[in-house]
C-alpha cells in the first residue's frame, strides 16, 4: 500500500451541491469507500478532492414506487440486505448484497459503489511497485495487456454481485449530471471493455436503482475462492418462471466473468419446455458459449466458465422445483 497523496473532503447533502462540487477539476465520487479508497492507496488514481455521496438526501432511502421499489445509490449494502421489502419479494438482491464481502464492509458498502466498482484484474489489483515492476498495463499507466499481450484490449473483469440479480429483475438505474437527469436499464450502465466500463459521461452520478413490480422467483449464487469474504469469479442470478410445468419466463444475469455484467442471450429458446435434465443441459450450454472469463484471476478461465454454467442450472433446477 502506498502513503496516500493530500485531497480534500467535501460533504455535499444535496444532489446540486455534489454536481457542482464534481465538477472541479480533478474531484471523484465516493461513497462507502471500499473500492476506492483501496485503488488510491494502490496508487491508482490521485483526485484532489473526495466528494462524499452518503449525505446527499436525494441518494438516500429505500421507497416505494409505482409498485416496485426506488433504491437510493447511498444505500448501504446492510440497508439493503435488512430490508423487508427486498427480501419479500427481491430475494436475489438481498442475497446477492449479504454475500459481498465481510459485515464491517457492507455497512460502509453502498449500491451505487457496487454498480460503479472498478473491474479486476490479477495484473491491476496490487501496489503501484508491483505494476511498475512488470511495467504497468494496458489498463493503467502501460501499454501492454499482460493477460491478453497481442491484443489491445483490457479484459479486467465487473465483479460486483449486485448488478446480476437486478439485470435478473429488469431493474432501471437513474443517473443525473451536469446535461440533466435520465433514466435506462441497468445494462445500458455497461460496456464490455475492462479499461472503460461504464458509460457514465464525465461528472455523472448513478442516483438511484428502480426494482420493476411483479418479479418473477429469482435466486443469486457466486463461487468464490474464500467462502467467508470474496468477490464472485463467477456470479449467477436466474429468475424463471413456471405456468402448466413448461418454463414460462426466464432471465439469466452473470457477473464476475467478464467486463461487463450481461442478460444471457437467447433465452427465449428455452421457455414453453420442460425443465428437465437436457433443458438444463442446454442452458448450461448457452451460459458457456456466452461468458468469456480471461487469465485475470487465480483461478483458471475454464473452471470460471465451467462453475458459471453449473451455478446456472443449478438455481435453475432449484425454481422450477419450487414452482
Ligand atoms: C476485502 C474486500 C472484499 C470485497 N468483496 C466484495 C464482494 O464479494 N462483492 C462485491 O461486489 N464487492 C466486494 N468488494 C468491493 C466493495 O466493497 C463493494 O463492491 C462495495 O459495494 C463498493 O461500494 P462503495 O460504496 O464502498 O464504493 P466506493 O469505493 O465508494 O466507490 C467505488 C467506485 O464507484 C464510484 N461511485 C460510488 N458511488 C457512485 C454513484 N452513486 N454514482 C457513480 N459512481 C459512484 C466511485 O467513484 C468509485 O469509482 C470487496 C472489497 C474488499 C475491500
Ligand atoms: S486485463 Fe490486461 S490490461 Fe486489463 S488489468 Fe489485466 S493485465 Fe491490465
Amino acid at each position: 500500500m502506498e502513503p496516500l497523496a493530500p485531497f480534500s473532503v467535501v460533504a455535499p447533502t444535496s444532489l446540486a451541491a455534489a454536481l457542482a462540487a464534481l465538477a472541479e477539476p480533478e474531484a471523484r465520487l465516493v461513497a462507502g469507500g471500499t473500492d476506492l479508497m483501496v485503488n488510491l492507496r494502490h496508487g491508482i488514481g490521485a483526485p484532489r478532492t473526495l466528494v462524499d455521496a452518503r449525505g446527499v438526501a436525494e441518494l438516500r432511502g429505500i421507497a416505494a414506487q409505482g409498485g416496485g421499489l426506488a433504491i437510493g445509490a447511498a444505500v448501504t449494502l446492510a440497508e439493503l440486505a435488512e430490508d423487508a421489502r427486498v427480501g419479500g419479494r427481491w430475494p436475489a438482491l438481498a442475497e446477492a448484497a449479504r454475500l459481498v464481502a465481510a459485515p464491517a464492509h457492507r455497512a460502509a458498502a453502498t449500491v451505487g459503489g457496487n454498480l460503479c466498482l472498478d473491474t479486476r484484474c490479477t495484473f491491476y489489483n496490487r501496489s503501484a511497485w508491483w505494476r511498475a515492476a512488470n511495467g504497468f498495463c494496458l489498463k493503467h499507466r502501460g501499454s501492454v495487456c499482460h493477460v491478453a499481450p497481442t491484443g489491445n484490449r483490457c479484459h479486467a473483469a465487473f465483479s460486483g454481485d449486485l448488478a446480476a440479480p437486478l439485470l435478473a429483475y429488469g431493474a432501471t438505474v437513474e443517473i443525473a449530471g451536469p446535461a440533466g437527469a435520465r433514466r435506462q436499464p441497468l445494462g445500458a450502465l455497461y460496456r464490455e471493455d475492462g479499461a472503460a466500463h461504464l458509460t457514465l459521461a464525465a461528472g455523472e452520478i448513478v442516483t438511484s436503482v428502480q426494482l420493476p413490480p411483479q418479479p418473477l422467483p429469482a435466486r443469486y449464487a457466486k463461487a468464490r475462492a474464500r467462502q467467508a469474504i470474496d468477490f464472485p469469479l463467477a456470479g449467477v442470478a436466474v429468475a424463471l418462471g413456471m405456468a402448466a410445468g413448461k418454463v414460462a419466463a426466464l432471465r439469466v444475469a452473470l457477473t464476475g466473468t467478464n467486463a461487463s455484467p450481461f442478460l444471457l442471450a437467447g433465452v427465449e429458446a428455452l421457455t414453453g419446455a420442460v425443465p428437465d435434465a437436457a433443458w438444463r443441459e442446454q442452458l448450461g450450454k448457452l451460459v458457456q458459449k456466452q461468458v468469456t472469463p480471461m487469465r485475470t484471476t487465480l483461478l483458471a478461465a475454464q473452471y470460471r466458465r465451467r462453475a458459471a454454467a453449473a451455478l446456472a442450472m443449478r438455481l435453475a433446477a432449484g425454481l422450477a422445483g419450487e414452482a
